[in-house]
C-alpha cells in the first residue's frame, strides 16, 4: 500500500478568481506525488514532487505565486520531515526562493540542524545553486499589495494586534504533502509565502516542527495550513499525529485537531491534513474551503475537493 494526501491552502473563497487553475494545481501536484510513489520513489520523494509542482503553478501561496510582506518581499517558509528517524529541516524568511521545498530538504539532509533562516540560509543555499529569483515579485503582485495597504490604511479588514489586516479574500494557497511508500516510510513536507501583510521576518508555523508539519511512520503524519500563529500555539501537526499513536484515524485527528484550534481561537483560522499508516486520510477546515487531495494504490479514482459540499 502506498499513497498521498496534499492541501492547497485553507481559506479559499467561492469568489476565488481562479477556481479552475486551482482545481488544475491541485490534480497536477496528486498525480506528481502519486506517480512518484508508483515508480517506486520514497515518501520523501513523493511529497517534495507533489509540493515542488505547486511551487512552480502560480495557482497557490507558495513559490512563484508566494504572497508579499508589507514592504513587498517575498519571504518564504517550507518545512520537510522523514517519519522513520525524525529528521527534519526547514527554512524561515527565504528571500524569493522559487523551490524553498528543496532548500528545506537540504538543510535535513546536509546540515547537523533543523531551522537556517534569511541571510545564513542564503550564503547556505548558494553553495547548491539556490537564489532569489527575482520573478517571484511581480508588478501583479505589487499591485496588489497596493490594494491590499490602502484597505488596511481605510480600516478595512480584520486588524490583528500587530496592525497587520488579515485579508481573508487575499488568502488561499500554502501547501502540504503527507504521504506513506510501500516500505511504510511516512513523510511530509509544507511551503508557504506566509499570508499578504505580514511583517517581514515573521516566521509562521510551516517551518516549525509539530507546528505546521510532522511525521513519525510508526503512526502517520500531518500537515497544517491558515493562520500560523495558532498553529504554532497550539503545536497541531504533533497534537493531531499524538491522537493517531492513541488509535485514533486519520479523520478523527484532524477534526479534533481542528475543533481545538476552533474553540481556543474561533472559525475561519486553520486547516489539517492527515494521514495514517493504515493509509487513511483525514481532512478539517474551519474555514469556508481547502484545496484538499488524495489517491492511495487500490483507489479507483483520486480525491480532489475544495468546498464542503464537493464529493
Ligand atoms: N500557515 C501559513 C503561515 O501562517 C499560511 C497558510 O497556511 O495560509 O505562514
Amino acid at each position: 500500500m502506498f499513497g498521498i494526501v496534499i492541501h492547497g491552502g485553507a481559506g479559499v473563497l467561492r469568489g476565488h478568481h481562479d477556481l479552475e487553475a486551482y482545481r488544475k494545481g491541485l490534480d497536477s501536484a496528486l498525480s506528481k506525488g502519486y506517480s512518484s510513489l508508483a515508480e517506486g520513489g520514497s515518501a520523501l520523494d513523493a511529497v517534495v514532487a507533489a509540493v515542488y509542482d505547486m511551487e512552480e503553478s502560480g495557482a497557490f501561496n507558495a513559490g512563484v505565486g508566494c504572497s508579499l510582506t508589507v514592504d513587498g518581499r517575498a519571504e518564504v517558509d517550507a518545512g520537510i520531515m522523514n517519519g522513520n528517524d525524525l529528521s527534519a529541516g526547514a527554512v524561515a524568511s527565504l528571500d524569493s526562493v522559487r523551490h524553498p521545498v528543496l532548500a528545506a530538504k537540504r538543510v535535513m539532509e546536509d546540515t547537523d540542524h533543523v531551522l537556517l533562516v534569511g541571510p545564513g540560509a542564503m550564503a547556505f543555499l548558494e553553495t547548491y545553486g539556490i537564489r532569489s529569483d527575482p520573478e517571484l515579485v511581480t508588478p501583479v503582485k505589487l499591485q496588489k499589495l497596493n490594494e491590499l495597504r490602502q484597505k488596511w490604511v481605510a480600516g478595512e479588514g480584520r486588524l490583528a494586534k500587530n496592525r497587520i489586516v488579515y485579508d481573508r479574500g487575499a488568502r488561499h494557497g500554502t501547501v502540504g504533502a503527507v504521504a506513506i511508500d510501500s516500505k511504510g516510510m511516512i513523510s511530509s513536507a509544507v511551503s508557504t509565502g506566509g499570508y499578504w501583510l505580514k511583517l517581514s521576518g515573521r516566521v509562521g508555523d510551516s517551518p516549525i516542527p509539530g507546528a505546521g508539519f510532522w511525521a513519525d511512520s510508526r503512526f502517520g503524519g500531518a500537515v497544517a495550513t491558515g493562520t500560523g500563529e495558532y498553529a504554532i500555539r497550539t503545536t497541531l501537526c504533533r497534537y493531531a499525529v499524538d491522537l493517531l499513536a492513541r488509535q485514533e484515524c486519520a479523520q478523527s485527528a484532524a477534526d479534533a485537531a481542528i475543533a481545538e484550534v476552533t474553540r481556543r481561537f474561533g472559525n475561519g483560522t486553520m486547516g489539517i491534513i492527515v494521514l495514517d499508516k493504515e493509509g487513511d486520510a483525514g481532512f478539517s477546515y474551519n474555514t469556508e474551503g481547502m484545496g484538499r487531495a488524495a489517491f492511495f494504490s487500490g483507489w479507483e479514482k483520486p480525491l480532489v475537493q475544495v468546498f464542503p459540499e464537493d464529493k
